[in-house]
């Protein structure tokens, strides 16, 4: 009897799917784009894909975030409503505070939040702990919700802000005191200029949007955390 190269491949395929539903062997959860999210899983490419999920998941979305302990965020759920005309908010919560304190407490949408302390437990402190030895404690931003359209232009796209889907970052503060400032150290050749690029290049495997001093004027001071897009870092 002959077998038929198509046979062979279409019983390999059987054989992997019955080992899938018999959990002969599995998918690690951070690779499975259809386990939930959790802050503790490290960051692959799908990671991105779940945050996005969870914008039309309210559900889910504030089931990660009440996962997380009282010192890893504190922040009070938001029903919807409009703060300016125009400019409606839905699925966001207020922030008080997350592993690091703020300068202000802020809107931001839940998927933001998850991405912020996604961000902050597996890219922002391990690169202070990697360059400084110490942990960031405070963070000084420029604000989340903004009702505006990008570059304050009138034919132009709402801003990612209009949604209160992006953080706009200032400056950091180490467990030492040490500040340091997008504004002040970025593109310098030392500890706090390699802290920043490090620190920009983290975001991007997690916000859809990255911005920073080399890609506008506009971001001179600030880096530019948004949920829209895919790995857009500049
Ligand atoms: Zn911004």
């Amino acid at each position: 009897m002959k077998i038929h190269p198509r046979e062979v491949v279409v019983g390999i395929l059987i054989v992997i799917g019955i080992g899938f539903d018999k959990q002969w062997w599995t998918i690690p959860r951070e690779w499975n784009p259809w386990q939930p999210l959790r802050i503790s899983d490290p960051l692959t490419p799908v990671t991105q894909w779940k945050l996005e999920r969870l914008e039309d998941d309210r559900a889910a979305c504030l089931a990660v975030l009440a996962s997380l302990p009282d010192d890893a965020l504190r922040y009070t759920p938001l029903a919807d409503y409009t703060p300016v005309a125009g400019c409606p908010l839905s699925n966001v919560v207020r922030v008080q505070r997350s592993g690091v304190t703020f300068n202000r407490s802020f809107v931001a949408s839940c998927p933001l939040t998850v991405a912020w302390t996604l961000y902050e437990r597996h890219r922002l402190q391990p690169t202070a702990r990697e360059i400084f030895d110490q942990s960031v404690t405070h963070v000084q931003h420029y604000g989340s919700f903004a009702c505006r359209n990008i570059y304050h232009r009138e034919n132009a796209r709402r801003s990612e802000h209009a949604a209160a889907e992006a953080l706009d970052i200032a400056a950091f503060r180490l467990a030492n005191g040490q500040r340091i400032e997008v504004f002040e150290d970025w593109g310098d050749d030392d500890a706090e200029g390699a802290f920043l690029k490090q620190a920009q290049q983290g975001a991007c495997e997690i916000f859809g949007t990255v911005l920073g001093p080399d890609y506008n004027a506009a971001h001179a001071n600030h880096f530019h955390f948004g949920m829209r897009g895919f790995s857009f870092c500049r």
